[in-house]
């Protein structure tokens, strides 16, 4: 037995990972369902490093060090299930069992308990950054037991992506946390994405852009507080032409965004947990409409009404769309981690917000120089009831508001769809509201089902007798 680690499943994630570890000095034993990938990944990449040839399960599980460290990059759901049981038959008390597939949280917490049971190690790490991040170090969000962190820990903090000397890769929490964190960092990326679309979307029809001026104007916007690796690769894909048509590559791509389920799962446990993720709903919701293809087809041409002007200051309203962007951003990443406070204290697992904002700072999709100020909020404040409350944050949103209402505003009146930038502007306006309708809702509940509302003048609970005299009456 000579491999500090193993990685079973070859495909894109694991064998850039395996090759990772193994630049960094480990010796690595490699496993896949198949033999071709493991023989793929020896033949192409054999030289980065020492890899250990296996075909068996029995054969890999003996290849490893004790105690075991086994890190699955399998195929999400079912595969991982029979994957997890195969090793778990073969390995012993004390070893590490790491899933760093996408795995749904609820699952994670399942599979950690029954690993316990046995006594192993089960570690659901997610991990963000694609391809090239596995390959040249990804953010590591790995949830499980603490102890097992000390033996695992050094192995992924040194495979992970660093920013100023710190590894963006920190123990989470307890079970299924890890995951948990991972789904609704994909949540913001969503939100991330269709903000960045809804902005492209305004520079094309409000400003009549093409491709090529809108790159450029990413490629500005990062250089300045929107620095980030989605704008860059926005202003990238923009650039980039079609070889068959001559035409900017965006242009021929069919407008049709699919999902693998992420923030789906972000937005169906936001729902369970009462807390308004609107600008990822609106994401995952705007994908969905842009895929419902014979619907749209059919709807081409339903009467747009007399619409408004398109803006003449080109240069005022692109620094609008920057605003509008960026103070919508504030507010997804506010939900967001909304979301894992509410998880924290629902399952239990004291998760410290400001270690996403570390850890999301490189190696993952959404890094971005922004969340060096999320960072700081939370070391300022770690009780911070909200994001958009950091006097950062609100003094950002402050300078961006006129222009925010702006872009909205033109945008509908111009019959263009900003899903997101409206309603992360409806949720800031809801949220510093002194008074909202809701009283009205709680009238209308106590009407129809006696559901009882509170008085803005006394405690306690009160029903007015609606199909009676209408007297008020207490409910405590
Ligand atoms: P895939 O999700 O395409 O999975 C392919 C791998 O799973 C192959 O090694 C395949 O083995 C193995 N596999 C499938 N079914 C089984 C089974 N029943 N038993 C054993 N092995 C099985 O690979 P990716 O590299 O894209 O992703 C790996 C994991 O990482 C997934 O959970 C994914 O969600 C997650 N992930 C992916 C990212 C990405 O950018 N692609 C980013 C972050 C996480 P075989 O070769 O024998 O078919």
């Amino acid at each position: 037995a000579s491999a500090q680690i193993g990685v079973t499943g070859l495909a894109v994630m694991g064998s850039n990972i395996a090759r990772n570890f193994a630049k960094h000095g480990y010796t690595v034993a490699l496993h896949n369902r198949s033999i071709a990938k493991t023989d793929a990944l020896l033949a192409e990449h054999g030289g980065d490093g020492n890899f250990v040839r296996t075909e068996t399960i029995e054969d890999f599980v003996a290849a490893l060090e004790k105690p075991r460290r086994v890190l699955i990059m399998v195929k999400a759901g079912d595969p991982t299930d029979a994957v997890i049981e195969e090793l778990a038959a073969a390995m012993e008390p004390g070893d590490i069992i790491i899933d760093g597939g996408n795995a749904l949280y609820t699952d994670t917490i399942r599979r950690e308990a029954a690993m316990k049971a046995r006594g192993l190690n089960f570690v659901g790490a997610g991990i963000s950054g694609g391809e090239e991040g596995a390959l040249n170090g990804p953010a590591i969000m790995p949830g499980g037991p603490k102890e097992s962190y000390e033996s695992l820990g050094p192995l992924l903090e040194s495979i992970a992506a660093q920013v100023d000397g710190t590894p963006c890769c920190t123990h989470i929490g307890p079970d299924g946390s890890g995951h948990f964190v991972k789904m609704v960092h994909n949540g913001i990326e969503y939100a991330d994405m269709q903000l960045i679309g809804e902005a492209y979307h305004l520079f094309r029809d409000a400003l009549g852009f093409d491709a090529k001026q809108i790159a450029d104007v990413f490629t500005q916007w990062n250089s300045g507080e929107l620095e980030s690796y989605l704008v860059e690769i926005t202003a990238e894909v923009l650039n980039q032409v079609d070889a068959k048509t001559g035409q900017p590559l965006v242009d021929v791509i069919v407008d049709a965004a699919e999902q693998k389920g992420t923030g789906r799962w972000t937005v169906k446990s936001a729902l369970d947990l009462g807390i308004p993720v609107t600008g990822i709903a609106e994401a995952v919701f705007a994908r969905a409409l842009s895929g419902s293809r014979a619907q749209r087809k059919a709807a081409v041409g339903l009467a747009a009404g007399k619409l408004g002007e398109k803006p003449t200051d080109v240069v005022q309203f692109t620094e609008d769309i920057r605003q509008a962007l960026y103070a919508s951003k504030i507010v997804a990443y506010a939900q967001g981690f909304d979301q894992i406070a509410a998880g924290s204290a629902e399952y239990n697992w004291d998760l410290r917000p400001g270690d996403m904002a570390t850890i999301w700072r490189g190696g993952c999709i959404i890094r971005a120089r922004f969340l060096n100020r999320i960072k700081e909020a939370y070391d300022q404040n770690p009780e911070l009831p909200s994001l958009i409350l950091a006097p950062y944050f609100r003094e950002a949103i402050e300078t961006a508001i006129d222009s925010w209402r702006r872009v909205v505003a033109t945008a509908t009146l111009l019959g263009i769809p900003v899903p997101a930038f409206a309603s992360s502007l409806s949720y800031y306006d809801a949220l510093r509201a002194e008074r909202l309708p809701a009283a009205l809702t709680q009238g209308q509940r106590d009407f129809f089902g006696a559901h009882t509302y509170e008085r803005i003048d006394a405690p306690g609970k009160y029903h007015t007798l609606w199909s009676g005299d209408r007297s008020e009456v207490s409910a405590d």
